[in-house]
């Protein structure tokens, strides 16, 4: 089952596009990490999945098929959004009480014990908790209503390196527990390479990668070798970013089944996550290549399935 299917989907405000044309496939069981520079489309597109939107241009289903705005997409998706919206005002238990009679599911229980872990006083006024804690208890509240999809923008941004440590381990403990898939937006990249098993890749309103992280990665290289020899990969790899020295050239290239020998001379290295998507995220440079390789900045890889 799908829990995302989009198809064209694009999201056009005053004119201008904040998101066009994303087909994306996300299976579920998987931590989707959703990355791209500030502008991308990341919360356009979010939005559009929990139906705090209506698209401009083509079809987004939920769960299997759902329109984002049914009643199964409402029960089923918890979505913590970029500014923890809380009541500040209330009590922590005053804002347990308002979620509980908002939400036809929600289990007070696990609500209780996990704020307790977590040190959270439930008499304290939300709007007294600090940063961290107002994210622990947005957190708390989206998997109290044991979603089969919990989506999150941005959730981490104020949280200190331990408290990013401590809410992602809440996350994968409840994927394991719940089988909950999770959707994340984050600029974290070194935090996602740790727990992301999908990736999707926007910029200036595309998807320019899409696809679990290990097929993404087993279809790149870095190639280093002399910056002489480098345009013998124009015709044969897709270049992805490539930077040259006076003596060296490294190419981050899309290998994608090519079995071609490396040629002499040219060491090939597996890519990380994090050079992944930073190379995809790059104005590329590769003008300096001759051929095809030198077309290559609007070409999305979709790996999604
Ligand atoms: P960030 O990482 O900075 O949060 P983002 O990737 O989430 O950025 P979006 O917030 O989706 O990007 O914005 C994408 C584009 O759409 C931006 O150019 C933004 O200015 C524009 N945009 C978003 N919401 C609106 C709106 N309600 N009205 C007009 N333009 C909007």
């Amino acid at each position: 089952m799908n829990v995302i299917e989009s198809s064209g989907l694009g999201k056009c405000y005053h004119g201008t596009w904040a998101l066009r044309d994303c087909t994306l496939a996300v299976p579920e069981g998987h931590m989707v990490a959703l990355v791209g520079p500030n502008g991308a489309g990341k919360t356009t597109l979010l939005n559009l999945v929990v139906g705090l939107a209506a698209a401009s241009a083509g079809k987004v289903t939920v769960l299997g098929g759902f329109d984002t705005g049914s009643l199964v997409a409402l029960d089923g998706i918890a979505f913590v959004a970029q500014d923890t919206p809380l009541y500040k005002n209330l009590s922590v238990a005053d804002m347990l009480h308002v979620t509980r009679n908002l939400n036809s599911r929600f289990d007070q229980r696990y609500a209780e014990v996990r704020l307790n872990e977590l040190g959270v006083p439930l008499n304290r006024q939300v709007g007294n908790l600090s940063g961290g804690q107002q994210a622990q208890l947005a957190l708390t509240l989206a998997l109290s209503r044991r979603p089969r999809l919990l989506v999150m923008d941005e959730p981490m941004s104020s949280l200190d390196p331990l408290a990013r440590h401590d809410f992602m381990a809440t996350v994968m403990t409840a994927m394991a527990d719940d089988g909950v898939s999770v959707v994340l937006s984050s600029h974290v990249l070194a935090e996602l390479e740790r727990v992301a098993d999908f990736l999707v890749l926007l910029s200036l309103g595309s998807v320019q990668v899409a696809g679990e992280v290990e097929d993404l990665l087993a279809g790149h290289r870095v190639l280093t070798g002399p910056a002489t020899e480098a345009d013998t990969f124009a015709n044969r790899f897709g270049v992805v970013h490539a930077t040259r020295g006076d003596a060296q050239a490294h190419l981050l290239v899309r290998t994608n089944g090519n079995t071609d020998p490396i040629p002499p001379g040219f060491e090939a290295h597996p890519v990380s996550l994090e050079e992944l998507t930073l190379a995809y995220l790059r104005a590329p440079d590769v003008s300096w290549l001759p051929g095809p390789a030198n077309a290559r900045p609007a070409e999305a890889t979709e790996v999604a399935k």
